[in-house]
């Protein structure tokens, strides 16, 4: 089944395929005239912060803690082969089945092939971005199974036919009269009210009978440990925990850089983790399961390791860091543009800092080329990612390999921007020529500046700069000129 053959999507529905979401700058534009999407999203991201902040404060030993967790994650991709062929050979003995999954069309084809032989026509599943990654989902429905996710917020956008905005918070972008909208359309319940109580029993009665009906589960990863072949994946509803008790067959899919060397690792991550994801001291459900125990749980289980690109952003000295991601998202809820802007602007299900610069690199460089410049460089990103990955210094390397593939595309020829640094590059080579600029642009501007010594109105392109924007007029004196005076005087 190919991707252009799944099913529709409604005209209003955001698209976070790389290939085929607009640029950055584009895509921005309905976000930042939606008020009400920027006061749900500004909101949420407060509560988030406020939390955070809170209970890194209490811990006098945090840029330790970061610190460690950092080396425990570099660690692992340093040697990541083993690891993961340690992970293999642990989860195999323990009764599991690995496979591995070179990209996103092969990922998908295993697991539809593992729950045909099931005979499965519902799967139920845990909140997995790395499932989104591979637009899942729709290739499962086209493949004739159903799929019912059990994350309160991934049935929010699954109902309201949405798409997530937060790697966290998936529905962040929704309010609670909205979330009572969708559940009282798509559940028939008319009279519902928008008290939170209100809405998540709503949800738990719809999702009942799934936890106890359907017998195949999917879920994501949140760490595979190679040292003992477990999987962990932390949670706050519960959900996940029905997931991974009460169907038959589960099927994990997992990015292969999630996987950690030893047990006692998760001690420095699972700190990290809830603190920075949603301001807990640690999260209300972290499951942790190894293959299959007869009579207790699943008694078919399969790991999906993925890697879609991932190997290829190993090889980068400056880029692997991205790999060390726990997708924690205080990155984004932390990030200026994106608190602007939500997540769907980034056109991918990896959103804010961290989705600027894993998406173009997911996409071999050949999609997503604006998001690197979705920054203002601030730096609040590395400060609060637990990890410490230095997205700055990445979002600067993509940037200039993607300056680097424009340079000889025949359209940059005519460009203004470009055009305007080759003539800068020409003039700033020799002193003569930029002093000769100087006093012809002096010349030239004297003719747009007002009495009062500012120009409010440029013609042609330099109208784009004063739309916004006053001009200072050019002294009439440079700093150069003004010195050497000086010492004239003085002499
Ligand atoms: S880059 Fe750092 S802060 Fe952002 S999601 Fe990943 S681990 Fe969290």
């Amino acid at each position: 089944m190919s991707l252009e053959a799944m099913p529709h999507t409604a005209a209003n529905h955001p698209v976070l395929d790389p290939l085929l979401a607009p640029p950055f700058p584009q895509a921005a534009l309905p976000m930042l005239r939606n008020p009400q999407l920027r006061k749900n999203v500004g909101h949420a991201i407060d509560v988030i912060q406020a939390k955070r902040a809170k209970l890194v404060a209490e811990k006098t030993d945090w840029q330790d803690l970061r610190s460690a967790a950092s080396a425990i994650r570099a660690q692992a991709l340093e040697n990541l082969g083993a690891y993961l062929e340690q992970f293999e050979a642990r989860c195999t003995a323990a009764g599991g089945t690995v496979h591995w999954a070179a990209d996103a069309a092969e990922a998908r084809q295993i697991i539809l092939d593992l729950l045909r032989e099931e005979n499965a026509s519902e799967v139920i599943k845990i909140k997995t971005m790395t499932s989104a990654e591979i637009q899942l989902n729709p290739f499962l429905e086209a493949g004739g199974v159903k799929v019912f996710e059990t994350d309160l917020a991934e049935i929010i956008l699954q109902l309201g036919e949405d798409e997530p905005s937060h790697i966290v918070v998936p529905a962040l972008h929704v309010n609670r009269s909205q979330v009572r909208e969708i559940f009282a359309r798509r559940m028939g319940l008319e009279n519902l009210s928008d008290d939170p109580q209100a809405l998540t029993a709503a949800a738990r009665n719809y999702l009942r009978r799934k936890f106890l009906d359907v017998p195949t589960a999917i879920s994501g990863a949140n760490f595979l440990i190679a040292e003992t072949g477990s999987v962990a994946v932390v949670e706050s509803e519960g959900n996940g925990r029905m997931c991974l008790t009460l169907p038959k067959t589960m099927i994990t899919l997992a990015g292969i850089e999630k996987v950690l060397p030893r047990f006692k690792d998760l001690e420095v991550m699972l700190q990290v983790l809830a603190r920075s994801a949603t301001g807990e001291r640690m999260n209300p459900y972290t499951s942790l399961w190894t293959g299959v125990t007869p009579g207790d749980g699943p008694q078919r289980f399969h790991v999906v390791l993925l890697d879609n690109g991932r190997s290829s952003i190993l090889a980068h000295k400056t880029e692997r860091q991205t790999l060390k991601c726990i997708r924690c998202a205080a990155c984004m809820n932390a990030c200026p543009v994106y608190r602007q802007t939500g997540g769907h602007a980034y056109g991918s299900v990896y959103p804010g800092p961290i989705g600027a610069i894993l998406t173009p690199q997911l996409m071999q460089m050949h999609h997503a080329q604006s998001l690197p410049y979705a920054s203002s460089l601030c730096g609040a990103c590395y400060e609060v990612c637990p990890v410490k990955i230095n997205i700055p210094e990445v979002l600067l390397e993509l940037r200039s390999q993607v300056v680097n593939q424009e340079r000889h595309h025949i359209g940059r020829f005519f460009d203004p921007m470009y055009l305007g640094l080759r003539v800068a590059n020409f003039l700033f080579q020799k002193a003569w020529r930029f002093h000769l600029a100087q006093r012809l642009g002096r010349i030239g501007l004297r003719l747009f500046t007002k009495k009062d010594g500012w120009i409010h109105s440029l013609p042609s392109i330099g109208g784009k700069w004063t739309q916004t924007r006053d001009l200072r007029a050019l002294s009439s004196q440079t700093f150069h000129e003004w010195w050497a005076a000086r010492r004239r005087e003085a002499e």
